[in-house]
């Protein structure tokens, strides 16, 4: 079992409840784009606390981070405290919602946090200069709980391309409202059958999405690839 001791070297706040924790990146810790780990922090009285996340950094960085939505849980709490500083460990990479297998077209689905792991994929192929076609299909309250969102939006767009749609915008939000839906997909990825899907997020949303993708727009399982963000 791999297992890294990584020092927080920085907070970020991506939304008003979405923060990041990025840690010093170990020379020896090596992982794919959009694999998760167990990130183990230390309690104030002893002992750890530990949940799964999946990296929202990308291996082309030198540092490793994952990104979550503060809650009032035991481990959201202790989290947002650690000082900077802080040694935590972080053991066994596991996944493969990755771009690694060379895919010449791809399309994203994710509701809020599951962002994590499309933003890990994202960045490694651009980054890479890896031939892709990626479309970003991102679902959120309204424009101030995008997560990412200036980031998204300054990557070159000859081959990404991001479409929101929010449940409760705001007045001025002249886009896609609701829910990700039927519509919204299919309008905005036309070529749907050529594309492998990757979809992540809370259980409920990733299967609520592919209901949608396998009912109503019949794209066959072989070609979606879900990551699902247990005990969210
Ligand atoms: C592969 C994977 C990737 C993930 N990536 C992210 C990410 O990028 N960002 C993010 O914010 N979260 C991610 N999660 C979810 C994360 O591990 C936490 O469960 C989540 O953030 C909720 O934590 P909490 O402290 O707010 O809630 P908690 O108080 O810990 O839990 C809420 C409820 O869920 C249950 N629960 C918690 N964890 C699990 C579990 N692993 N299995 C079964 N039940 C559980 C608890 O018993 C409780 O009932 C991921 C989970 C998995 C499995």
């Amino acid at each position: 079992m791999s297992e890294w001791k990584v020092k927080l070297i920085e907070k970020i706040e991506r939304t008003e409840d979405i923060k990041s924790f990025r840690f010093e990146r170990p020379e020896d810790l090596k992982y794919l784009p959009g694999q998760f780990s167990y990130f183990y922090i230390p309690k104030e009285e002893g002992g750890e606390l530990f949940h799964h996340f999946s990296f929202s950094s990308s291996p082309t960085e030198p540092f490793v981070e994952f990104t979550t939505q503060i809650r009032e849980s035991e481990y959201k709490k202790r989290l947002n405290q650690l000082p900077i500083g802080t040694t935590i460990r972080i053991s066994t990479i596991l996944g493969n919602f990755s771009l690694i297998n060379k895919y010449n077209k791809v399309a994203f689905l994710c509701g809020g946090i599951g962002i994590t792991a499309a933003r890990s994929n994202i960045k490694w192929a651009i980054d890479s200069q890896v031939e892709i076609d990626m479309v970003l299909l991102y679902g959120n309250r309204n424009l101030n709980n995008i997560a990412f969102k200036t980031e998204l939006e300054a990557l070159p767009a000859e081959n990404f391309k991001v479409f929101y749609i929010l449940s409760q915008p705001e007045e001025s939000w002249k886009g896609w409202k609701g829910r990700i839906n039927e519509q919204f997909i299919l309008s905005n990825v036309p070529d749907w059958e050529d594309r492998m899907w990757f979809v992540s997020g809370s259980p409920a949303m990733v299967n609520t999405i592919e209901k949608i993708l396998t009912d109503d727009i019949c794209v066959p399982m072989h070609i979606i690839r879900e990551e699902f963000y247990i005990g969210y």
